[in-house]
């Protein structure tokens, strides 16, 4: 609601009606009986019977000397009744203006001030009596300015004052923000704002009234007030301290009537030279004073206003915000007032349970019996946690029972939000978010996760698995690892694998695997390890490497099967059981390997048949027992030569062996088949029945086949040709060796073989 007058009209009011309602008075006992002075005050009285009075001879209304010489205005009324009650003559001194007065005062050549305002400055050398008169002390502007709200609507702005007027030390001292211009006298001030020099006055309402009115500058109004009063008082030299109580219970005596009747002699004279108006004037007055209230109420009122739309539209922006953020994380807002127990919702809360957006607010009963049973003594002790400041959040996850019937989980987030001057909780506020999903999604990855570490049980368990660095060296094994090597973690870690390696595997192995993986590949095959007792285990092992976000190699990870039993059953199954030989199964086997490698490795290959010398006189007359210990000790003669790498010996079947022989000259060939004839002689194993020797023999035929011939060998044709040579030692009388050196049967030239024992 506002006022509906127009506001250039009012403080046009303000120039006239506003100011005069403005004066107050001060409230003094009603009856004007004889002044109760004790007998010192009157004796003092007596001898101070003249008393010098500094006037202001320029200050109207208060007081100056008019064209007849007189000492008139409002404070020479007070005087003159003071004069009269306490029966002294006040001696007045009317020809010196403001400074030279203050000096005399000081100087005790006048003993008193008719009306001047209590400074501190003058409280050194005066006492001051109680104010008799307070006028407020106003601004004054052109009246294009259209409201100064207080004098803080005057920073930076140039304001007039006059040179030694309170008013002066005053904004000094209390507001250096103003501009100050120190006029001489209160015309000129006024002049100054008139004229636009400054841009406003300060000071008290009467004088301002007066000046305004005597000098006509009608462009000039009272635009805004200040908080300060202007009051007068009578102020006593300070040798003179008796007068004081004195004066006082003069101006005490004053009536309110005697009072009036001062103001309005003064307020009627302004307007006396216009027209009589008293009565209408009076009525005005009344009507300008409901104005100014209205007004002062209205201003107040709309400055209320102003103040609450732009706290509303600021609130209104700051409540758009949260709701963007509240609906961005999808977030239910609650603000609980706990005295009261009423929560205040917002629609996402609700619809967050499937509820319709049909209320604001609930209480606090409604939304804990939506809480599961379960969660209610948790959430409850967070709560009383919150409001016994034991906990300055609150964070808590519960069940909620939606529309649907089916239980949510909500996560509840809050603080307390405003305490009273006490210290006690009073409202508390705070978001819900609705976690039930990213519950299920953490319930299904918990259990994902305790797969995943079930998996990586079974796998540390069960899968001879390790890693390393770049370098090689062991940062991971598994417990299966250590379980079949015999090493703990502590001994692997930190070594490398080379720990482990069994000396039946090739170097050659190990060059492989090292250069397949540092390339970034994966190598495959199968290692036989060395266990930390001795023993072995045989592995098939993958050995990846283990690539960094730069796709650069930051270490090797191998998962290895244990192939150990494999490989003990595919050994049994190749190796002849009497005498611990390879058998003929896996001489069929390694026999064409071995040629195609001889041949890639451009080597020459040798087959050896051997067959043990008139064995059957010697089974019959000796026994198969011994028989078979003697083929035992021959097969023992094998294995001793037969050691490189390439040389391979088998018992082919009964009492025949075979060998392969690698090698590069022929020669090597030649002293080993002539070792073995001679080593097993030298075995001495008695054979009476033997016509070749006093000892059991063996008769040898070889075939050598030198790689890069014309033909590819076949198996079955060199192994007839060895045959053949054999045939031939055990020909010419047994215990020799027979090679075949020439060429292939395929050639189709058998006549030149060249045959040599
Ligand atoms: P030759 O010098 O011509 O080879 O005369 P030989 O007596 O060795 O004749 P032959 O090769 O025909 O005889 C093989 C004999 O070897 C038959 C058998 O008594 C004996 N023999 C074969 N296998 C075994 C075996 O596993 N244990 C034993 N104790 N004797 C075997
Ligand atoms: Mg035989
Ligand atoms: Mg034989």
């Amino acid at each position: 609601m506002f006022f509906p007058f127009q506001f250039p009209f009012i403080l046009k009011c303000l120039n006239y009606g506003f100011i005069v309602i403005s004066m107050f008075m001060i409230a003094m006992p009603s009856q004007a009986a004889d002044i109760p002075l004790t007998d010192d005050e009157k004796a003092w009285l007596k001898n101070h019977s003249n008393i010098r009075l500094a006037v202001d001879i320029a200050w109207p209304p208060f007081e100056y000397i008019d064209e007849n010489n007189n000492y008139v205005g409002m404070s020479s009324e007070y005087i003159d009744l003071v004069s009269k009650k306490l029966g002294i003559e006040f001696i007045v001194e009317k020809e010196k203006p403001w400074a030279a007065v203050v000096e005399a005062v000081k100087n005790r050549e006048l003993d008193m001030y008719s009306s001047v305002l209590e400074t501190e400055q003058r409280r050194e050398y005066v006492n001051f009596t109680k104010p008799y008169l307070s006028f407020p002390m106003v601004i004054v502007t052109s009246d294009k300015v259209t409201y100064v709200d207080g004098i803080r609507d005057l920073r930076n702005e140039s304001v007039a004052v006059v040179k030694g007027y309170a008013t002066q030390d005053l904004l000094e001292k209390n507001h250096p923000e103003l501009n100050l211009y120190r006029a001489e006298n209160l015309t000129e001030a006024l002049k100054a704002v008139s004229l636009g020099k400054v841009f406003a006055y300060i000071g008290n309402i009467a004088s301002v009234s007066e000046t305004l009115k005597r000098e006509g500058l009608t462009n000039l109004k009272v635009s805004g007030q200040t908080p300060y009063k202007f009051d007068l008082s009578m102020a006593v030299r300070k040798d003179w301290p008796e007068l004081i109580p004195i004066l006082q219970k003069a101006l005490d005596s004053i009536t309110v009537a005697q009072q009036d009747e001062i103001h309005q002699h003064w307020i009627k004279l302004r307007y006396d030279y216009e027209a009589d108006y008293s009565f209408l004037w009076k009525v005005l007055l009344a009507v300008a004073f409901v104005v100014g209230l209205i007004l002062l109420w209205n201003r107040r009122l709309s400055q209320e206003v102003r103040r609450r739309t732009e706290a509303e539209t600021q609130l209104k922006k700051t409540h758009q915000r949260l709701e963007l953020g509240l609906r961005g994380g999808d977030l239910g807002l609650w603000d609980w007032n706990i005295q009261t127990n009423v929560i205040q919702i917002n629609d996402r809360w609700l619809t967050m349970l499937g509820m319709p957006v049909d209320r604001t607010e609930i209480n606090f009963d409604f939304w804990n019996n939506l809480l599961h049973e379960d969660d209610k003594p948790a959430v409850q002790v967070a709560v009383q946690r919150l409001l016994d400041k034991e906990e300055e959040y609150y964070d808590e996850e519960f069940r909620m029972l939606s529309a649907s019937g089916e239980y949510l989980w909500m996560r509840s987030r809050g603080q307390i939000v405003e305490w009273s001057k006490t210290g006690e909780p009073i409202r508390a506020a705070g978001v819900h978010q609705d976690i039930t999903e990213l519950k299920k999604a953490r319930v299904e990855l918990e259990q994902a996760h305790q797969q995943l570490m079930n998996y990586v049980d079974i796998v540390d368990k069960y899968v001879i698995t390790s890693s390393t660095d770049e370098k090689g060296l062991i940062n991971y094994v598994s417990e299966a690892f250590c379980k079949i090597s015999g090493y703990s973690q502590e001994e692997l870690i930190g070594t490398s694998h080379s720990i482990l390696r069994h000396r039946d595997m090739p170097a050659a192995l190990y060059e492989d695997l090292w250069s397949t993986i540092s390339k970034g590949k994966t190598w495959q095959g199968e290692i036989k390890n060395r266990k930390k007792n001795g023993d072995f285990y045989w592995v098939d092992a993958y050995i990846s490497p283990i690539l960094d976000s730069n796709n650069q190699i930051e270490g090797y990870t191998a998962i290895r099967q244990d192939i150990t039993d494999k490989k003990l059953a595919e050994q049994l199954s190749i190796t002849d059981e009497l005498t611990a030989l390879y058998n003929r199964r896996y001489f069929n086997l390694i026999f064409p390997q071995e040629l195609a490698r001889a041949e890639r490795e451009k080597k020459h290959i040798a087959l050896l048949i051997i067959d043990v010398d008139y064995f059957k006189p010697y089974n019959d007359n000796y026994g198969h027992l011994h028989g078979d210990a003697a083929l035992k000790a021959i097969g023992n003669v094998f294995k001793d030569i037969l050691r490189r790498a390439g040389d391979f010996a088998f018992r082919i079947g009964g009492e025949e062996f075979g060998a392969i022989l690698t090698f590069d000259e022929d020669r090597v060939a030649e002293n080993m088949a002539e070792r073995i004839r001679r080593e097993v002689e030298d075995l001495k194993i008695e054979h009476d029945y033997s016509p070749a020797s006093p000892y059991v023999t063996v008769s040898i035929g070889m075939k050598i086949h030198h790689s890069g011939g014309d033909l590819p060998p076949e198996m079955t044709q060199l192994y007839k040709m060895a045959d053949e040579a054999l045939y031939q030692a055990k020909e010419q009388g047994r215990n020799q060796v027979k090679i075949d050196y020439g060429v292939d049967l395929s050639a189709g030239n058998p006549d030149i073989h060249l045959l040599k024992s």
